[in-house]
C-alpha cells in the first residue's frame, strides 16, 4: 500500500478505513480527491439496511462555497427500484453519487437510507451497504485476481471466476499467461478503460451490496461488450435499489424512474415513455443518440 499512497496522513486515513472494515477500493481511491476528511458523528450508529429506501431531500452542495453544484435535489428511490440519472456532462451526476457515499458532507438538505440520515451513521457501515462502479477505476499494482477479490473478504477462486464471468472479463483473464495471477498496473499488464470497467463490475458483483450506484459504468465499452454485460447488470439490479448514471440512454430505457439533471437541478422526471412524450431535454437527447446509432450502424454495414 505504501507505494500507492505517498502522503502519510492519507495512509493513516486509508489504514483507519481498512480497520473499520471497509474494503471498497474505489472508495479509497476517490478519497484522494477529498480535500477535507468526513468524520463519523459523535453519536454515529451503524446503518441498518432494511429495504433500501433511498431519499434525497433538498440536497445542496458545492465544492467551493461560492459555487453551488447541486441546487436542491429531491429524489425518492423506492426500495428495489432503479432510478436513472441522465443529463449533460458537468450537470452534477457524479457529484450526487459521491455524496451518497459520503465523500463530502452536504451544505443543505439530507440523504436518507431507510429513514436514517447518512450523515449520522458510521461511514464503514454506509460504505459496506453501497457498491459503486465509478466512472474511472484505478487498480492496485497486484494480480488481477486480487483486484477483483477486493470486493469481498474471503472470496474463493470460484467466487472470483464467477464474478469475472458475469462482468465478461473471464475470457480475457484466462488468455493471460498467468491467468488470475497476472499482475496489473504500472509494472504489469496495462488494462484498457473498458477492461478496468469490467474489473470494477466484477468487484461489485462479488461485493453484492444491497444498494448499487453505477456511474457511467459501461461508458468505455464497445457496444457489443456493453450488450454482453447489460444482462448481468440488469440481473444484479433486480430487487436491489439502484441509481444508474448513464450516458447512453439506450441502457436505461427500462428504469422505473428517469431524472434529467441540468446545471444542478432536476428539470424533468418520469419513465422513458413519459419523457419522450414530454418532448423536452430527454427527448432531444434521445433523438440525437438515435440518429448517431443509425449512422454508426450504416457505417458498420458499409464496411
Ligand atoms: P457530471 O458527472 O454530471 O458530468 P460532475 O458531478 O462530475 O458532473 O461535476 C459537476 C460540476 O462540479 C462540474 O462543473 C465539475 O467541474 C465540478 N467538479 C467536479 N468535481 C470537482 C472537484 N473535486 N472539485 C471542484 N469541482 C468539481
Ligand atoms: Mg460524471
Amino acid at each position: 500500500l505504501s507505494q500507492l499512497f505517498r502522503p502519510l496522513d492519507l495512509l493513516g486515513m486509508v489504514y483507519r478505513t481498512i480497520r473499520q472494515g471497509v474494503i471498497d477500493m474505489a472508495a479509497m481511491f476517490d478519497l484522494i480527491d477529498t480535500p477535507s476528511e468526513v468524520t463519523d458523528a459523535a453519536d454515529a450508529r451503524p446503518l441498518a439496511v432494511a429495504r433500501g429506501h433511498v431519499r434525497f431531500e433538498g440536497v445542496r452542495f458545492g465544492y467551493d462555497d461560492d459555487m453551488p453544484i447541486l441546487k436542491g435535489i429531491d429524489l425518492d428511490v423506492a426500495p428495489g427500484s432503479t432510478v436513472a440519472v441522465v443529463g449533460p456532462s458537468g450537470a452534477g451526476k457524479s457529484t450526487l453519487a459521491r455524496l451518497m457515499y459520503r465523500f463530502y458532507d452536504l451544505t443543505g438538505g439530507r440523504m436518507t437510507i431507510d429513514g436514517q440520515d447518512i450523515a449520522h451513521v458510521t461511514q464503514a457501515s454506509l460504505r459496506a451497504a453501497i457498491g459503486i462502479v465509478p466512472q474511472d477505476t484505478v487498480l492496485f499494482n497486484d494480480t488481477i485476481g486480487y483486484n477483483i477479490a477486493y470486493g469481498r473478504e474471503g472470496a474463493t477462486r470460484a467466487d472470483i471466476e464467477g464474478a469475472a464471468k458475469g462482468a465478461a472479463i473471464a475470457g480475457f483473464i484466462e488468455r493471460q499467461p498467468d491467468g488470475y495471477d497476472t499482475r496489473v498496473g504500472e509494472r504489469g499488464l496495462k488494462l484498457s478503460g473498458g477492461e478496468k470497467q469490467r474489473v470494477a463490475i466484477a468487484r461489485t458483483l462479488l461485493k453484492n451490496p444491497p444498494i448499487l450506484i453505477l456511474d457511467e459504468a459501461t461508458s468505455a465499452l464497445d457496444s457489443r461488450t456493453e450488450a454482453e454485460i447489460m444482462d448481468t447488470l440488469e440481473a444484479i439490479e433486480r430487487g436491489r435499489t439502484t441509481i444508474v448514471i448513464a450516458h447512453r440512454l439506450s441502457t436505461i430505457v427500462h428504469a422505473d424512474q428517469i431524472v434529467v439533471l441540468e446545471a444542478g437541478e432536476i428539470v424533468e422526471r418520469g419513465t422513458h415513455a413519459e419523457l419522450l412524450r414530454l418532448g423536452g431535454l430527454y427527448a432531444e437527447m434521445w433523438e440525437r443518440q438515435a440518429s448517431e446509432r443509425e449512422e454508426a450502424e450504416a457505417e458498420a454495414e458499409a464496411a
